[in-house]
Order: C-alpha cells, then structure tokens, then sequence
C-alpha cells in the first residue's frame, strides 16, 4: 500500500452489480483530487447480470447522461409502444396503446451492465481496487472502521461498508442480526421486528420467465400479437408481460397470484425450473395468441417475486445498504435498476464532496438514508400497487372503479385504469434526481456545519 493510499478515504463496496458499479463510477465522476480508495468485491468470478430485459426511465437515463454514458446507453435501448390488453378469455381485444410515458426505453440486463462495466478499465481507475471471487459473509464494526470478512477466510478493512450485494444480501442479513441483537434486552418486540427485516419477503407472486424465437411464432402465425410490441395482458390474479429485447427474441413474463399470500414467507427455493405445460395448465383459459406462444417455450425457470419492504433504516454506523440490498421490488414498475442506480448517484455525490471526510462520515451516510428512503419505499410500495392493477385486484383499485365490470371486461371500466397507471408511474417524472442531490447537499452542510459548530 502506498503512504498515498494509507491516508485515503477507504469505501469498501460489497457487489458489483448495477448499483455497486453505478457507484464506482460516480465516485470517479465527483471525487477530483480527493484522496479516496475503493475496493469492490464481487462473489462471482466476473461482472454479469442474470434475466433478460429492463427498464430505464428518464430518471435513470438522465443519471447515465451525467456519468457521460448516454450516448452508449441510447444506442443499445429501444422504446416500444405500450399496449393493454385483456387477454384472460376467448374475447380478447386492446383497450389502450401509447408511447410509454417519462422516458421509459428497454434493453437487456447485461447490457445496462456492460455499459457500466466498459467505463470501469483499471488503467483509468488507479484508485479502484476490483476483487472478483470474493464472497463476504460477515463484518464488524467498531468508532474508527469496518473489518470485512470473506467466504475464503480472508478480511479486509475500509473506512465504511457499502452493501451493494443485491436481493439476498448478506450486508442487510448482518447489519439486522446485529441491531436486532443489540435491542434483546431493551424492548424484545422491537429486536422481533428488526430480526425479520434480514431476509426479503414473498409478494405472493410467482413469475414465469422464457424467452421466445421470433421467427418460430411468426412461422406459426405471422399475426400473432406477442411478436412486436410491448404488452400488457390484463387478468384474474395473473398477467402477461411481453417485449422484445432484439430483432430476434421476445422477453415474456407469466405471472401468477396466490391469493392472501402477501409476505408469507416463501416455502421453498426462489427459482425452480418449470416447463411451458406448467404455465399452459395456469393459462388454459388465456387467448389463443398466448396460449401459442406458450407451445413455443423450450425452456423456463418459476420465480418467485419477492421484496424487501420499509426498513426502518439504510444505515448502521459505518454501514449502508444500496440498490435492491435495500430495496428490492416487484418488477412491474420496472424501477429496482433505476432506484439502485438513483441511490448510487445520491451517494456517491455525497462521499465524494470535500466536506465529507473519516470523521464524519456516519453523519453523511445518515443524509442519504434520510433522502433516498422515503422515495425508494414509495416506489417498492407502487411496483406493488402496479402488479395489482394489472391482475384487477380490488385492493389496487381508486374508489370509483367497479372491479365486477373490470373483470368483465367493461371498455369504459378499463380506461379508468390507464389513469391509475398514469398516477403511479408519476413517482418517476415528479422531478430529476439532481433535485434530490441538491437537496442532499444542503442538507449535509447544514448538519455537518453544525457540528463543526458553524452558524
Ligand atoms: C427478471 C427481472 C426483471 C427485472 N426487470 C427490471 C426492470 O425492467 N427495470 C428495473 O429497473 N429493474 C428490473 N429488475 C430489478 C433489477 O434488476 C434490480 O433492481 C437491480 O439489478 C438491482 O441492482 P443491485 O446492484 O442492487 O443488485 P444485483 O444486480 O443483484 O447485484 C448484486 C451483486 O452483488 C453480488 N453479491 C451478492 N452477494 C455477494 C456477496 N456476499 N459478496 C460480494 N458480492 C455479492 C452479486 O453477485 C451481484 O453481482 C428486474 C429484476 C429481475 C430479476
């Protein structure tokens, strides 16, 4: 380590998926001369991203303009029109299609990561320190550091411990085993509820994922709705969601609702295997088109969706979680990417302006829980909203909407639900997220001013 390096501000990042990345390179965005050294640790052996597409919003992609990834970004998304379907019985017919509105474009997982990953070269990034194959499993805290513990029995020190180690996260697993612990002897209830945010939650929802050929459902027939654009077919506690993700292939979701199962704790693994006679015994009464597409599947994976919900705090000490570490959502909204993305860009500015330094550091890590948490809960709590809309749950619905004729197909009934969606992706144009930084920034001056004992 050089006498350089000693002095640094040292920012350990567990995971180096979309917000660990986005992290990293927002930190060299913003930090100019200060001495800061990151070192991230990824459990695999190299960066990739499982699933087949996203969604980016406006917010997102105003974020990647920033970083000087837009031009990238643009060139590898595309934007389909929108359209809703009820598609649940044998009279299926559309009943609203639009430009889908804030900005919103597709693309692939891997993609959103390569994007990032190409602007992270080593040679660049003299003081980024990138660890692949290595796991953590524990740390500890005390006043001055985080000591980090690895699954190959190795440790490493830093200044502060992001956990950015996604939906089964190790980092929130321990940071509420600790606070739980702590609070055992001073109100049990409370050490209950703090034991239970370790591990994310069942939405009651299980998702079936497959990719299909575009060619092999166009041979079939060549009109088969599925084939161009973005869908959204309306059901009874199920729902479609179809895009495609190249010229060649369709990314499709089946979804499927229990009922009364929301936050039961999910019996069994979260991914399983499954096959196209599974989702056809669900999906029996569904429209031909889907039931045609459903023939083509060769392979599919049930998976089931689940959410980490209102942690009371992002942040121990040393310690803070970001992207779906404290977050994690149902997909329907597509936000988790951008929420994680948005928590990168809010702290990566903070950790990296002059005023935040060793010594302060809880205080300013307390500024980002207090800004991003109220808008990442909003919208874990909307992505939900958002699924039962689609499925026509009563519980989704405004006041003035009748689900009896929702159900039955009502044309007028249904247009109601194009304002709900409407209403519920507003939570991605009310504002930009510098607006948030701004925020942030005065907000960590006013506090660490006083501190410092400034009027
Ligand atoms: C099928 C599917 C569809 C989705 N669609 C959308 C969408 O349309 N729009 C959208 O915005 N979002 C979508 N999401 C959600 C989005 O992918 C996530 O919100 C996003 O990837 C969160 O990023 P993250 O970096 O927090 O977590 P992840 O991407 O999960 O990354 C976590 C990283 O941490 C690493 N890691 C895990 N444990 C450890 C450990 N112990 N030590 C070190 N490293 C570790 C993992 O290997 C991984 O690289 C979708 C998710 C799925 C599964």
């Amino acid at each position: 380590m050089t006498s350089q390096e000693a002095s640094a501000f040292r920012i350990a990042i567990a995971g180096g998926g979309i917000a660990g990345l986005t992290l990293a390179l927002v930190l060299k965005k913003f930090k100019n001369d200060k001495n800061i050294v990151i070192d991230l640790y990824e459990a695999r052996h190299k960066f990739s991203e499982s699933g087949a597409g996203i969604t980016a919003w406006l917010r997102t992609r105003s974020i990647f303009d920033t970083l000087g990834l837009g031009e990238n970004f643009e060139k590898r998304t595309a934007s389909p029109r929108m359209m809703f379907r009820k598609g649940n019985n044998q009279d299926p017919f559309f009943f609203y299609e639009f430009e889908v509105p804030h900005g919103s474009a597709t693309l692939s997982r891997q993609d959103m990561l390569d994007i990032l990953v190409d602007d992270l070269s080593p040679e660049l990034l003299p003081y980024l320190h990138i660890h692949l194959c290595k796991k953590l499993v524990s740390y500890e805290q005390d006043a001055d550091a985080v000591v980090m513990h690895f699954e190959d029995g190795s440790s490493a020190q830093a200044d502060i411990l992001i956990g950015a180690d996604g939906l089964a996260s190790p980092t929130r697993k321990e940071m509420y085993t600790k606070m739980s612990e702590d609070m055992r002897g001073i109100d049990p209830e409370r050490a209950d509820i703090l034991k239970k945010h370790c591990l994310p939650s069942w939405i009651g929802t299980h998702a079936y994922r497959a990719l299909l050929n575009h060619r092999r459902i166009e041979k079939i027939n060549p009109n088969n709705i599925f084939l161009n654009q973005l869908i959204v077919g309306f059901g009874v506690r199920q729902h479609i969601i179809s895009y495609p993700i190249s010229p060649e292939v369709i990314n499709i979701l089946f979804f499927d609702t229990s009922p009364n199962s929301i936050d039961k704790p999910l019996q069994g693994p979260s991914m399983v295997p499954s096959s196209k006679e599974e989702i056809m015994a669900l999906y029996k009464d569904w429209e031909g088109d889907a039931r045609e597409v459903i023939e083509t599947i060769d392979d599919t994976s049930r998976w089931a969706m689940s959410h980490v919900r209102a942690l009371p705090t992002y942040v121990d000490c040393r310690v803070a979680l970001v992207g779906d570490s404290a977050h994690a959502m149902a997909t329907h909204l597509g936000a988790g990417a951008g929420q994680a993305v948005e928590d990168a860009y809010i702290l990566g500015h903070i950790l990296a302006d002059p005023i935040v330094n060793k010594d302060n550091v809880i205080q300013a890590l307390n500024v980002y829980d207090t800004i991003r948490r109220p808008i990442a809960h909003d919208v874990v709590e909307e992505s939900l909203r958002l699924g039962g809309v689609y499925e026509l749950d009563p519980t989704a619905m405004r006041e003035d909407m009748d689900s009896a004729k929702l159900e039955a197909g009502d044309r007028e009934e249904l247009q109601k639900l194009v304002s709900v969606f409407r209403d519920i992706t507003t939570v991605h144009f009310t504002g930009m997220p510098e607006n948030d930084w701004y925020q942030a920034r005065a907000m960590l001056y006013g506090r660490l001013h006083k501190q410092n004992g400034h009027l």
